[in-house]
């Protein structure tokens, strides 16, 4: 292998050539992975993120110093009576060298996703998102110049800033929810030079969020015996799975997988349900009836992915049915009562969905599920919103163009290719 990377095929076994290829050209469903030349990991002289340039499936890197941060935890550790408690922080923390400007892990999946397009793609990446993932890639376009096309609901808009001005972004907004968006974003991609980013099949979203166990384990010398993290998708969590298993590889970080730690937010837990009635398929009616009242009664709402990849061969059931892993469910109260505690031990603020994730570690102590001297890796996948506004101007990302929920594309398909023409 000459190449850096191939693509593999979980499903066939099949090598593939990556060309910004996210689905086994064979029509297998698994979720295809890379496979790196490289089986040790050396830590790279590069900045943020790309450190782990050599299991990332890009050759360039990015001016960017967003990167993955662990430290060792004093204080919640030892509120909790644990004495290896290890923190993964993705967000914005200078103080521990934390500089994930738009305060999420999903820019960890940004800064590589773009490279990849740019070398091994042809296109501008489309995105639908309704928080951090389209925050996370409207930042890497700021700081890149790359133009993208995100698509949200138009209560979501808010939510989107950078914190450098941003000239290549092209935002539309659809006045419906979650869902509408999504088949609005889909449809943009039928404009010829628009590619879906690919989600939970793109490979350098999976291997760059996967860079906190890398992170935490090189921080730690030695593997996790347990990994926590909340998950919506339960993407993060598959990328945590391959993660290990390539520091498996590497032969110097120990052999035993970590037992994969998931959480969702009550009252939608789809994935929950699945996974304790020891179902690989998710049934609808059964593990999220009234979806969309569930969705809307969360606190943490970046956790509500209704079609998750669990099933497929390589996704969130075979992670944790590989690692002994656990499927929890954390109520708002629970989410709300950890954040304090985190908050006060720890001197940040995690975002909600880290804080379902910090209730899910106190709860498994309490039940005994880990013990006192495991070696834990906590991973708080984003923070630091208050930090940053302290440090830094937030940008708003003006709206380019708004739809009714349910438009045809035909209806601004000219002005969207005029938008491409200009700023391919
Ligand atoms: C998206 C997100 C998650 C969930 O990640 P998945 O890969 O979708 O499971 C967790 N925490 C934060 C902060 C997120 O933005
Ligand atoms: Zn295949």
């Amino acid at each position: 292998m000459t190449e850096k990377y191939m693509l593999k095929c979980p499903d066939c076994g099949k090598i593939i050539p990556d060309r910004y290829t996210n689905v086994c050209p064979g029509g297998c469903t698994g979720l295809i992975r890379a496979n790196y030349r490289k089986t040790q990991l050396d830590i790279q002289p590069l900045p943020g993120v790309f450190r782990f340039s050599d299991w990332l499936p890009v050759t360039g890197h990015l001016p960017s110093d967003a990167g993955p941060v662990t430290y060792k935890s004093e204080v919640l550790a030892r509120e909790l009576g644990l004495s290896h408690l290890y923190i993964g922080f993705s967000g914005y923390w200078p103080e521990r060298g934390a500089q994930i400007e738009s305060c999420s892990f999903k820019e960890l999946e940004a800064l590589p996703t773009t490279v990849r397009m740019k070398e091994k793609g042809n296109g501008i990446l489309q995105i639908s998102s309704a928080g951090n993932t389209g925050r996370a890639f409207c930042q890497v376009s700021a700081i890149t110049g790359a133009p993208v096309v995100v698509v949200v609901p138009e209560s979501a808009v808010d939510r989107l800033w950078t914190t450098a001005p941003a000239e290549n972004i092209c935002l539309i907004t659809v006045d419906g929810d979650y869902t509408d968006s999504i088949g609005f974003g889909n449809a943009v991609c039928s404009i010829p030079g628009i590619v879906a980013e690919g989600g939970a099949r793109n490979v350098a979203r999976r291997d760059g969020m996967g860079t906190v166990m890398l992170d935490g384990t090189v921080t730690a010398g030695r593997l996790p015996d347990h990994h926590f993290q909340a998950v919506g998708s339960g993407t993060g969590g598959i990328a945590a799975w391959e993660a290990a298993m390539r520091l498996i590889g590497d032969g110097r970080f120990g052999t035993d997988l970590p037992s994969l730690h998931l959480a969702q937010n009550e009252p939608f837990v789809p994935m929950m349900n699945a996974w304790q009635d020891n179902r690989r398929e998710i049934i609808p009616e059964t593990d999220m009836p009234d979806a969309r009242h569930a969705v809307s009664q969360v606190y943490a709402d970046v956790l509500t992915n209704r079609e998750p990849p669990y099933s497929i061969s390589g996704g969130v059931y075979d992670a944790l049915s590989a690692t002994g892993g656990t499927m929890d469910g954390i109520t708002n109260v629970q989410a709300t009562e950890a954040e304090k505690i985190f908050v006060d031990a720890e001197g940040i603020d995690p975002d909600p969905a880290a804080s379902v994730c910090v209730a899910s570690l106190i709860k498994a102590v309490e039940t005994g599920a880990v013990g006192k001297d495991d070696y834990i890796l906590l991973n708080i996948t984003g923070g630091g919103y208050r930090r940053v506004a302290e440090d830094k101007d937030r940008f708003p990302v003006e709206p380019i163009f708004s739809v009714k929920g349910g438009a045809a594309v035909d209806e601004i398909r000219r002005d969207i290719e005029a938008w491409v023409n200009t700023h391919a």
